[in-house]
This record gives structure tokens, sequence and C-alpha cells, in this order.
């Protein structure tokens, strides 16, 4: 049989392609308190000002600005306090002239009250006090209104849901939010080589660790995962479990078998299901064999067996097209720089990508490789939280140089891509 030719596309021109593919989640709803990490699906505005009125940023006393003009160290102003409220409690009584009332961080101003004197301020005698300088009309008062008013956008569709955002919700009363699905994933590991954790190793056997893996990261990113039996290399067994696989799952994600070994099945399984081949082929190290299909509206990852290519795999192209897929408006890896610390003196055909450790300081960001790094390496993707990006067409990249990194722990997008 002759092997097939495959030609490589550019890195950017692979993800560009899994981006744009018109692929979605579905809308849905989901309570507050499950919304984290996914994706708005609707614009949210301020359902009423912030703040709802004019409060005291501090615990001390409401007063009437004009009560305080001219007054200084020789001329202390006095004022009579002529009630006490906390947060949560509105005063009934309406400020007259040099009246004030003892008030704490949070509460409404009284009627009539325009400044708040700190506690820190005053001179207290009994139930009256002095202050020895002018406020001006709204000093020390949070204004209603002043941080959003209603019907203000405060998040936007196709931004996801963090911590921060959730205060927004909560605080606008959004007990329900409007969202995109999160994908199901199948992870299917191939190969006939492959045992299960638990079992003991046999002649010419390996552990199975790209299922176990692939299903950490899929978690750490918020998606329900299930993982598959290991898959021996065989064709129509194979292609049963993928079709099961898409007929339960949204993304089916494969590791090994996309190679042009005697056994390396994934061309002909895709072929099967009728799939669309996105690429099969992409001018990267390692992982040059990464391949992207489409199939009945679902997105099918062939990744590579060899670890690290595995993991650069779901980096560069599963974690955007999950964002795209629902609907995010930021997908893209965030590249940063980084000084490179130790020489790499390899040539590089392709881009490569090497599992690394980034650091950061008030001088910048330092990047290391991360231990040994071929492509079958496991343990330098355990110590890494960077991938090093090197050009393709390069070689001979010393200590000191600045290169460019794509952050992996964070799972932080961007809106354009740098890379
Ligand atoms: P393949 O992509 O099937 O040609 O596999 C490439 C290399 O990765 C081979 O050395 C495989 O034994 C190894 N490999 C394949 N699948 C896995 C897996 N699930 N876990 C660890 N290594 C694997
Ligand atoms: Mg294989």
């Amino acid at each position: 049989m002759a092997v097939e030719k495959r030609n490589p596309i550019p890195v950017k021109e692979a993800i560009h392609r899994v981006v744009t593919q018109d692929i979605f989640t579905k809308h849905t709803t989901v309570n507050l308190e499950d919304s984290l990490g996914h994706i708005l699906s609707e614009d949210i505005v301020a359902t009423y000002d912030i703040p709802r009125f004019n409060k005291s940023p501090y615990d001390g006393f409401a007063i009437r600005s004009e009560d305080s003009a001219g007054a200084y160290s020789e001329n202390r102003k006095q004022f009579k306090v002529i009630d006490h409220i906390g947060a949560g409690s509105v005063s009934e009584k309406t400020l007259g002239q040099n009246e004030a009332v003892r008030i704490m961080t949070g509460a409404q101003l009284p009627e009539g009250a325009d400044a708040v004197v700190m506690f820190e301020q005053t001179v207290e005698d009994g139930d009256t006090f002095t202050i020895r300088k002018p406020f001006e009309a709204y000093e020390n008062v949070s204004l209603k209104g002043e941080e959003t008013t209603t019907g203000d956008v405060v998040l936007k569709k196709g931004q996801v849901i963090n911590p921060g955002a959730i205060a927004v919700l909560a605080t606008y009363g959004y007990t329900e939010v409007p969202v995109t699905q999160k994908p199901s994933v199948a992870i299917i590991a191939t190969g006939s080589e492959l045992l299960d954790v638990h079992e003991e190793l046999q002649p010419g056997k390996i552990r199975n660790s790209n299922g176990p893996m692939i299903q950490a990261l899929a978690e750490k990113f918020g998606l329900k995962v299930e993982n598959y039996k290991i898959q021996q290399d065989d064709l129509q067994s194979s292609i049963e479990v993928v079709k099961d696989a898409m007929a339960t799952h949204d993304i089916v994600i494969t590791t090994g078998g996309v190679s042009v070994g005697d056994f390396d099945y994934l061309p002909e399984i895709y072929k099967a299901v009728d799939a669309e081949v996105l690429f099969n082929k992409v001018g990267m190290r390692p992982g040059s064999v990464t391949t992207v299909a489409v199939a009945n509206g679902q997105y099918l990852f062939g990744l590579s067996g060899n670890p690290s290519a595995c993991f650069t795999g779901f980096e560069l192209f599963v974690k955007p097209a999950v964002q795209h897929m629902m609907g995010a408006t930021a997908y893209y890896p965030q590249v940063v720089k980084a000084t490179l610390m130790e020489d790499f003196s390899k040539a590089n055909p392709f881009t490569r990508f090497i599992r690394a450790h980034a650091s950061f300081s008030h001088s910048g960001a330092t990047v290391v490789p991360s231990g040994f790094n071929k492509s079958g390496a496991v343990v330098a993707i355990a110590h890494s939280n960077a991938m090093i990006m090197l050009p393709g067409g390069t070689r001979g990249f010393k200590a000191g140089h600045t290169v460019d990194v794509i952050l992996t722990e964070s799972n932080v997008f961007e809106e354009e891509m740098t890379l």
C-alpha cells in the first residue's frame, strides 16, 4: 500500500480552520451556582442603579456640608447627633441645621445629608461632636449610579463566567443565567500496545497515559468526560466505538493511530463516518500528524499517541475549538514573551513546542524547558506550566534570547491570534 502524501499546513492555519467551523453548542439556562466557567449566551444588563442610593462608604456621621463651612482648628463646628443607623436601615429623620446622623458603612444617607465625616475626623462629646475642616457637597459619599445605571451592559455575550461575573449576576438578581452548553467529550485511547493503569506490565506493552491525561485536561477545563476503554488497533471495532462515541457525545477525541503505520486506522475510520478532514499534517513538532475532522456537525480530534504531542494537540486545537463552539469571543491561546534561561541548540524545521516552566517576577518572565522533551516524553509535561514556541526554519536559541511562550495552566484566551 502506498503511503499517502500529506501536506503540512502552518499551526496558525490549522487553528484557524478549527475555530471557523459552523459548530456551536445549544443555548440553555443554568442556576447561578452552576454557571462558573460557562460562556454567556446573552448580554447581561444592570437591573438597577449601583449604588441604589447615595450611601456612606465609612463609619461616621452624615451631615449637611453647608453646616461645615468655615470650620478650622481654631473654629471647630459642632453638630448634634439626632439618629443612629447601621447598614440596611434607613433613617426617618431629615437633617436640620447643624444636625447629624451617626451612620455605618453601606447605610443610605438620610434626607438632607450630603457628606460623611469619618469618626477619625471628629471629637465626640456625648450626643455632639466637632470637626475642624469644611466638607464639600458629596464628600465621602458613594453616589447613586456611580458604578452602573439601569440598562448598562455589565457582562457581554461570549464572555466566560468567572467569580467576578458570578458576583455581578448575584448583584442584579440573576438566579438563572443564559449560557451555552458545555460540550460532552468522549476520549478513546487506541493502540494494541496499551494497558490500563491497574494492569501488570507485559512484554512490548505500555500503560495508557494519554487517556487519563486528556480526561484531566478536559475536566480541568470544566468539561464532562467519558473515558472509553482502551481500543485495540482493529478497524471494524474502532469504527463501531467512534460511531457510538459520536452518537452520545459532542466531541470525540482519540489518541494514537493517526500516522501512516500499518495499524494506524484513524484515516479509514474518518472515511467510514463520512468525516471531512480539516487537516492531517501540521507544520509542528511534536504532533505533526495531528488530525482534526468534522462529521455530522461534530468535531473529531485525532491526537497523536505520543504523550507530549497529545498534550500539545489538546492545548492548540481542542481548547480553542471548545471555546469557539461555546460561543466565546476569545479562543486563541495566550502567548507571552519570556527570556529563555538555557540554550536550545536543536534545529526547528517546523514550529517547535517545548513543554516548559515559565516564571514571572518583577524583572519579567523567564522560561526553561521542563525536562527531557522528545515527543514521547511524559515527565516534562508534569513539570510544565507553559510551552515554548520556536518558529520553524530556525536553530540555535541561546540563553538570554526572547521567545514566545503559550501559558497552558491559565485557561485564559485571546480574541486575536497572536501566535
Ligand atoms: P501512534 O500515534 O499510535 O503511532 O503512537 C505513537 C507513540 O505513542 C507510540 O510509541 C505509542 O506506543 C505511544 N502511545 C500511543 N497511545 C498512547 C497512550 N494512550 N498512552 C501513552 N502512550 C501512547
Ligand atoms: Mg498506535
